[in-house]
């Protein structure tokens, strides 16, 4: 059997400035035919599972069609252009119609993320389905999809099963590979006959509060496991995506089992409802910045330390609003571990090398959301490129590449990383890779979730988000949104007027 892979994903947040362009994905790089399955020297992925499905089978070859990476720009990409969506597609589908005429195709395994948006085109995801669908016919569809996608019933008539991550930090893109494509395998085998049952609990999040080793989400994943256990084949919630401004916004459940619909119904149900009872849990208020940083310094005193700031809000990668409270607020023994701005970078690789005093104004200059510029005084402890292997849980394995990167020595043990673009250390590898003494520090903020979690919270006493200002806010009701469901929890426009 022939099963032909495609892989075309993005999480967009359309807040943001920075269009995601042709250009920009090509910058990113895209692999096509057998490249596209090429895994060496990434770490575990949906791919390496579908090989793994694969390895010691009779006469299965999976067909490399085409794999994005991810645009190229300095912070999260928003709105994809449609000429940047229909040429990937139709580069999908025309190298499929190239197999469906040559040696066949007998399935299709599609690594999609899930939380696209793409300008004229409502459900992206849904759309690649159809378009797929268009040229190979009547052969299985089968889709992977990270926890953040935002999905609706037009994906559920689409594909023929949905497999969705149950992790975050994400450590089982792997294991959701390897379902997804055992599944696939055995249906075109004839031993496997996909039922999937879909429900939308209406509720958009936070990212922040979708942990899945914590209260709320540990507890439906818990259920997913426990439906799992009585027969189901596998039972997937996405939280969602809260950041893309798209009419399938929020949470989704797609169950699939082999041959029971009723069973698929039933814990599909069940999951819904689970996930309605939680959702003021998946909604809470968090500290700003101010309030938050005071917080941690008393923290410290008290020698309840090292603490993690997780700054999840920036998501353009030049905020400051949590390095200038550390600042003003006289805190010692931190570092801050990335605020994006290339001209600085630029600037100190042309006119600076290491050990050279300097004043820099950093950050705060693609969006006012992001603060205002910052003033550092310091020297600079590191300035070029680097080099390092993730050997923390997320993206273990990895082999990490910046082009251009600095920390500023400030004294009294402050520490600051000026980076080219958003970017978040998922373990201490990125910033031992930069000379930094790591277990020297009482704080460390990073610009993440979830994410850092899996090897953070190894290290941290505490792990404290707070909420200023920014594209990614836990309180969802300071973005504008144009495009919101009606009745999406808490933010739509049924719950806004009972608010006001
Ligand atoms: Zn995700």
């Amino acid at each position: 059997m022939r099963i032909s892979v495609a892989s075309f994903s993005h999480e967009t947040l359309t807040f943001c400035p920075e269009i995601s362009t042709l250009e920009a994905w090509e910058a990113g790089g895209i692999r096509y035919g057998p490249d596209a399955l090429d895994t060496e020297g990434e770490g575990e992925g949906y791919i390496t599972g579908y090989k793994e499905a694969a390895e010691g089978q009779e006469g299965v070859e999976f067909v490399g069609i085409l794999r994005t990476g991810w645009p190229k720009l300095t912070g999260y990409g928003s709105w994809i252009t449609t000429e940047a969506f229909d040429v990937i597609c139709g580069r999908i589908v025309s190298r499929l119609e190239e197999q469906v005429n040559g040696e066949g195709v007998d399935g299709v395994l599609l690594a999609l993320h899930g939380a696209m948006a793409v300008t004229n085109v409502p459900r992206p995801e849904a759309e690649i389905v159809r378009r797929v669908r268009k040229t190979v016919g009547d052969v299985p569809i089968m889709v992977t999809f990270d926890l953040h996608a935002n999905e609706d019933v037009e994906m559920a008539h689409a594909a023929d099963a949905v497999f969705i991550l149950k992790t975050y930090p994400h450590l089982d893109a792997h294991e959701i590979g390897y379902t997804a494509a055992m599944c696939m395998i055995e249906t075109v085998r004839g031993n496997f006959s996909p039922e999937m049952a879909f429900r939308k609990p209406r509720i958009a999040s936070a990212s922040v509060f979708q942990a899945s080793g914590f209260h709320p989400m540990k507890k439906v994943y818990d259920r997913c496991r426990e439906w799992e256990a009585r027969g189901v084949y596998c039972a997937s919630v996405a939280p969602g995506f809260a950041y893309a401004d798209v009419p399938d916004v929020g949470a989704s459940v797609f169950v699939v089992a082999d041959g029971d619909r009723a069973l698929a119904e039933e814990a599909a149900q069940d999951l819904h409802d689970l996930m309605w009872s939680l959702r003021e849990e998946l909604t809470k208020r968090l500290p700003r910045a101010k309030e938050g940083v005071a917080e941690v310094v008393k923290m410290v005193e008290a020698g309840k330390k090292p603490v993690v700031i997780a700054y999840h809000d920036d998501r353009l990668g030049d905020g400051t609003h949590v390095l200038r409270e550390l600042l003003d607020q006289g805190a010692e023994n931190w570092c801050s571990t990335g605020v994006a701005d290339p001209e600085v970078l630029k600037m100190l690789s042309e006119n600076h090398v290491v050990g050279d005093r300097v004043t820099v104004k950093i950050g705060g200059w693609l969006d006012p959301i992001s603060g205002d510029p910052v003033e550092v005084s310091g020297r600079i402890e590191y300035l070029g490129s680097a080099d390092w292997v993730e050997t923390g849980p997320m993206g273990r394995g990895a082999e990490m590449h910046v082009d251009l990167v600095a920390s500023l020595d400030l004294g009294r043990n402050r520490h600051v990383v000026v980076t080219e673009r958003l970017s978040a250390p998922m373990s201490a590898d990125r910033l031992k890779a930069l000379g930094l003494d790591v277990d020297g520090f009482d704080i460390v903020e990073i610009k993440s979730r979830v994410h850092h979690k899996a090897w953070w919270d190894t290290w941290s006493a505490v792990d404290y988000p707070v909420d200023p200002p920014g594209l990614g806010p836990a309180d969802l009701s300071i973005l504008e949104y144009r495009h919101l469901p009606w009745g999406v929890y808490p933010i739509g426009t049924k719950y806004r007027k009972n608010a006001e």
